[in-house]
């Protein structure tokens, strides 16, 4: 079977591992940055070698492509080159980078395609610098306002639309990603959790995206004096707190080995060591592939008892998402291609968000995942070793060639 090569690919990731370099193993490329523009020169040098065309959005997203021997929508691949403050070289840009090598054998071994294919690289999918994440997915398949995304600043006080402009990446809307222009879509990322490593899994098999609600609770009760108010007289938010948090996790470890759940933030007030806490908010973040699960979570959170008599407690839905399932056709390429090479695979639903996510409204779309070592991502220590990547990058290829046979 055809595949990719180890030795370019690992000039790949250790080339675009220098734009944002920490000095300790890892980057700091927010979007639309100094470094994060670096790369993207880079990333457009290598394609024009290529003889790919390239063509940017009105949000600056690169899209590099091969023509096809027909007159077809193109298939793509790819994912974001920006990073979050401190992070690693493989979320995200490995998608791009194994993009960018299946189009250089595609390219080098003259291997024939009907579609056009292309390689893109989406702008601020971290929402680090600006929120919200996956800015411009969302943009391009209506999720978000465009003008409210160009309003969002950096803590500089600088807006998107001012980072946009100033880029050099700024296109025109006729070139977004369509259903009309582009057939399918495929991301390969990271794992960015511990599974497949710990099971010793090759690939993962991405069936689709995890749904998941966040709440917000909040407690209120007095503030006193630490030093001259009896226990029995006190209205401690924070305990009141602490006590649902721990009937939360009693609950919900009953539910599903699969949910996985956070309680990620929490703020006391007035936060002085000398006075009882009034004011205290804390949020829980819930995953589940099944929307069953999630609705148990939310039976829970509706009955949870008042856990201190004397405080009163609310709740409030701050956001959530439905499951995303991918295109099934596409989902068993990945796996059919991984077992044809001896790969061992594992079906699995992603827990973070990703721009495939958004993109599967509107084209046929999968992911394919490889293995994050000890599960570390969103820092420094973020690392697949390289044979890992050159897997990801072979069943990437042969899932392209397959969707354009079909
Ligand atoms: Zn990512």
């Amino acid at each position: 079977m055809l595949t990719c090569n180890k030795e370019r690919l690992q000039d790949k990731i250790t080339t675009f591992s220098k734009f944002g370099d920490t000095g300790k193993g890892g980057i700091t490329r927010l979007s639309l940055s100094p470094a994060a523009l670096e790369a993207r020169e880079e990333f457009c040098k290598r394609c024009k070698a290529l003889g790919m065309e390239i063509k940017t959005d009105d949000m600056a997203n690169i899209y590099a492509t091969i023509p096809g021997e027909e007159k077809l929508p193109a298939i793509i691949m790819g994912s974001h080159a920006d990073s979050v403050k401190q992070g690693g070289n493989y979320d995200g840009i490995l998608g791009v980078l194994t993009g960018l090598e299946v189009a250089e054998t595609i390219v080098t071994e003259k291997i024939p395609h009907k579609h056009p294919i292309t390689v893109v690289i989406w702008t601020n999918e971290e929402g680090a610098r600006f929120e919200p994440a996956m800015m411009s997915s969302g943009v391009i398949t209506g999720k978000f306002d465009k003008d409210v995304m160009l309003a969002s600043k950096d803590t500089e006080g600088i807006t998107f639309k001012e980072a946009l402009e100033a880029s050099g990446y700024m296109g025109k809307i006729e070139n977004r990603m369509s259903p009309e222009k582009y057939r399918a879509l495929v991301e390969l990322h990271v794992e960015q959790g511990p599974v497949l490593e710990d099971e010793k899994i090759d690939i993962g098999v991405v069936e689709g995206v995890c749904g998941m609600i966040n709440y917000e609770f909040t407690f209120t009760g007095q503030a006193d004096h630490a030093g001259t108010t009896p226990m029995k007289y006190r209205k401690d938010a924070l305990y009141a707190a602490v006590k649902t948090i721990q009937y939360l996790h009693d609950e919900l470890d009953r539910l599903d080995s699969k949910l996985v759940y956070t309680t990620g933030k929490i703020s006391a007030h007035p936060n002085i060591h000398t006075v009882i806490p009034d004011h205290v908010k804390f949020t829980l973040d819930a995953r589940h592939q099944d929307p069953e699960v999630i609705n148990k979570v939310l039976e829970i959170i509706k009955a949870i008892p008042k856990m201190v008599e004397k405080c009163e407690t609310s709740y409030e839905k701050a956001w959530s998402r439905s499951t995303v399932r991918f295109y099934p056709e596409f989902v068993d390429y990945v796996e059919k291609n991984a077992k044809e090479f001896g790969y061992s695979t594992k079906r699995m639903y992603s827990g973070p968000g990703h721009d495939a996510q958004f993109i599967t409204d509107i084209i046929p779309t999968t992911m394919i995942f490889v293995p994050s070592e000890k599960g570390h991502s969103h820092c420094e220590k973020e690392f697949t070793p390289l044979e890992n990547c050159l897997k990801g990058a072979n069943v990437l290829l042969q899932t392209i060639l397959d969707i354009d046979k079909n």
